[in-house]
């Protein structure tokens, strides 16, 4: 299935919002990644050249199985095919500039390889999505660890948000935030991503000189 879209949510855990000095958003924030930033498991994360700061954000994805319009919070989850681990690698001084000046951080999201992607799992193999343990190891080292019970929109109110104002067409990515622990990546580090009943993905960077 080819993916058209990766809707975002940004902000969806408390204590990443916190450690952002952001606000508690009243409505999801969304915004996009372009699919050819997709990489798959094993894939090498290319950063080009002086970017400065880019990290690495874990985060549950879902797959859309079927077209959907203007659906209930209710329904959502019918319209769900899979879910997968993300990785929503950030070019985070591009974003900074960006936001500080009111203008789109679009580039520092749609990079090229900045979006990579676990195997999927179909949906009817999941117990509950909003208790899932996220994990994200650097080095070796946990950085991250969160559960998408913290989430501050779930899932399904993510997709019927999205989908009042955005067809979602099978094979769209949902990317459903992170929580809290985001930082940098540097040239030959190696980022392991997991969610556990779900998938797992490691990915090397190469940072362009
Ligand atoms: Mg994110």
């Amino acid at each position: 299935m080819k993916c058209g879209k990766i809707v975002c949510v940004g902000q969806n855990y408390r204590a990443h919002i916190k450690e952002l000095k952001s606000e508690v958003p009243q409505e999801p924030v969304l915004f996009l990644k372009p699919s050819s930033a997709l990489i798959a498991d094993g894939d090498t994360i290319i950063v080009p050249p002086n970017l400065g700061r880019v990290d690495y954000e874990v985060e549950l994805a879902v797959i859309i199985g079927k077209r959907c319009k203007n659906v209930s919070a209710a329904e959502a989850l019918s319209y769900v095919g899979s879910v997968a681990v993300f990785n929503d690698v950030t070019a985070r001084d591009v974003q900074s500039v960006a936001r500080k000046a009111g203008l789109p951080w679009s580039l520092a999201k749609g990079m090229d390889t900045f979006a990579p992607i676990s195997a999927a799992l179909p949906i009817a193999n999941v117990k509950e999505l909003q208790d899932l343990h996220l994990e994200l190891k650097l080095n070796g080292e946990i950085r991250q660890n969160g559960n998408t019970s913290m989430m501050i929109f779930p899932v399904v109110e993510i997709i019927s948000y999205s989908s009042r104002y955005m067809t979602l067409e099978p094979g769209d990515i949902i990317a459903t935030g992170t929580p809290e622990g985001v930082g940098a990546i540097k040239d030959g580090d190696v980022i392991e991503a997991k969610i556990d009943g779900i998938g797992k993905m490691r990915n090397p960077v190469k940072v362009m000189h």
